[in-house]
């Protein structure tokens, strides 16, 4: 059996990567496991630990960082984000393809560990839209939110690190171009 792909798929906070992932990542013929990233952030509601995250103290991320557990870490708005190792290599060895949701920084990390693997940009349609779109969800403060837009800003200049940009206008279109990069990739 081969080794499963190493996949990345950022984009700035508010611009749908949930979204378009479930409506594409069920797709048998794509192979796909998440890795469930390690954060200090506070749970949003619906989320659930050891699915969508594993929600963690500031102690345990840094016990995390000091064993080298993580393939790769980033503090975002001032939370710790990382990706467990031991998971994403356990996953690959099975075959599995597996894909990371992580920012540019933590993206950048990566490829310098795994030049291989696949690198995909989620952007929106416009910088309004995706304002619109992360006030929308309502959960966080004013402050919060201004922090969120300033990183897109700063994350929407670094898409040169990425292979493939996709714009999500239309989520069903991003998660079919998404999916024929990655078969494209197998
Ligand atoms: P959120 O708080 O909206 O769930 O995530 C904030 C940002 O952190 C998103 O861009 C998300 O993709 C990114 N992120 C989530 N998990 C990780 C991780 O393990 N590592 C890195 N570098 N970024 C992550």
């Amino acid at each position: 059996m081969s080794r499963g792909l190493l996949i990345i798929l950022s984009g700035p906070s508010g611009v749908g990567k949930g979204t378009v992932r479930d409506a594409f990542f069920d797709n048998p013929k794509l192979n796909l496991a998440y890795s469930i990233s390690m954060t200090t952030r506070n749970k949003r509601p619906g989320e659930r630990d050891g699915i969508d995250y594993y929600f963690t103290t500031r102690d345990r991320f840094e016990e995390a960082i000091g064993k080298g557990e993580l393939l790769e870490w980033t503090e975002f708005v001032g939370n710790y984000y990382g990706t467990p190792l031991e998971a994403v290599e356990r996953l690959r060895n099975m075959g599995k393809n597996v894909l990371l949701e992580i920012e540019v920084e933590g993206a950048v990390q990566v490829k310098q560990k795994c030049p291989d693997a696949l690198t995909i940009f989620i952007v929106p349609p416009s910088m309004e839209e995706l304002e619109r779109r992360i006030r929308g969800r309502r959960t966080e403060a004013e402050e919060i939110v201004q922090q969120r837009l300033a990183k897109a800003s700063r994350e929407m200049n670094l898409i040169s690190h990425y292979r493939y940009v996709v714009c999500n206008e239309n989520v069903q279109e991003a998660a079919d171009i998404i999916t024929a990069i990655i078969k494209n990739h197998m």
